[in-house]
C-alpha cells in the first residue's frame, strides 16, 4: 500500500537500487525507461511514438508517460505497493501521481534521491553504453539528459522536501554499498 520513488541523474543507479528495494519489500518496481525500451523493441505505436523521444535524451510527452504509468499502476502485482525509478520527471508528472496515489489508496513513504557526481555519472553511462548498447548512451545524447535532469527533474525534489519525503542520500561507490544505505534509510522511515 505503499509506493516509494527513486530519483536521481542518469547514471546514478536508480533501477539497481528500485530492484533492490522491489525485492527487499516484495513489491512492484515500475521504470518507465524500461516500459518505453520494451515498446520500442516490441514495435508498438507507443514505441514509435517514444523512440524519437528517448533517442534524442528528450522527455516522452507528459500525457503519453502518465497514461502509461496509470494502466501499469493497475495491474494487480502493484496492489501492495510499488517502487518507481523514473516518474515523475517533471511537474505535471507530480501532479499526475499524487492523483493516482489518492484514487488507489497509495501512500507516498519516502523519495530516494540519489547523490553522485557529474564525473562519476558520466564515467558510469559511458561504461553501461559499452556493456548495454543503449541508444541514448552516446556522449551528445548523455549531455541533453544532464541537462534536462537538472533542468527539469532536480527542482522537483524541493517539492518533496516541503513535504518531509525528501531522503537525499549519497549514491556513490558499489550498488551493494548504496543499497544498504538505502535499507537504512527505509527502515527509518517504516
Ligand atoms: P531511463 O531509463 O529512466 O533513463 O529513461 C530513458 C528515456 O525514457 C528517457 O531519457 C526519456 O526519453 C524516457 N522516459 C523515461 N521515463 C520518463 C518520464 N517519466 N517522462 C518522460 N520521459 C521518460
Amino acid at each position: 500500500m505503499t509506493c516509494i520513488l527513486i530519483m536521481g541523474p542518469p547514471g546514478s543507479g536508480k533501477g539497481t537500487q528500485a530492484g533492490d528495494i522491489a525485492a527487499r519489500h516484495g513489491v512492484a518496481a515500475i521504470s518507465t525507461g524500461d516500459i518505453f525500451r520494451a515498446h520500442v523493441d516490441a514495435d508498438t505505436p507507443l514505441g514509435h511514438t517514444a523512440r524519437e523521444y528517448m533517442e534524442a535524451g528528450e522527455y516522452v510527452p507528459d500525457s503519453v508517460t502518465i497514461d502509461m504509468l496509470r494502466d501499469r499502476v493497475d495491474r494487480p502485482d502493484c496492489e501492495h505497493g510499488f517502487v518507481l525509478d523514473g516518474f515523475p520527471r517533471t511537474i505535471a508528472q507530480v501532479g499526475a501521481l499524487d492523483e493516482l496515489l489518492a484514487a488507489t489508496g497509495h501512500e507516498l513513504r519516502a523519495v530516494i534521491a540519489l547523490d553522485v557526481e557529474r564525473s562519476e555519472l558520466v564515467d558510469r553511462l559511458v561504461r553501461r553504453a559499452a556493456t548495454e548498447g543503449r541508444a541514448d548512451d552516446t556522449e551528445d545524447v548523455i549531455r541533453r539528459r544532464l541537462e534536462l535532469y537538472a533542468d527539469e527533474t532536480d527542482p522537483l525534489l524541493a517539492e518533496y522536501e516541503s513535504r518531509d519525503a525528501l531522503v537525499r542520500l549519497d549514491g556513490s561507490g558499489t550498488p551493494a554499498e548504496v543499497a544498504e544505505r538505502v535499507a537504512e534509510a527505509l527502515a527509518v522511515r517504516a
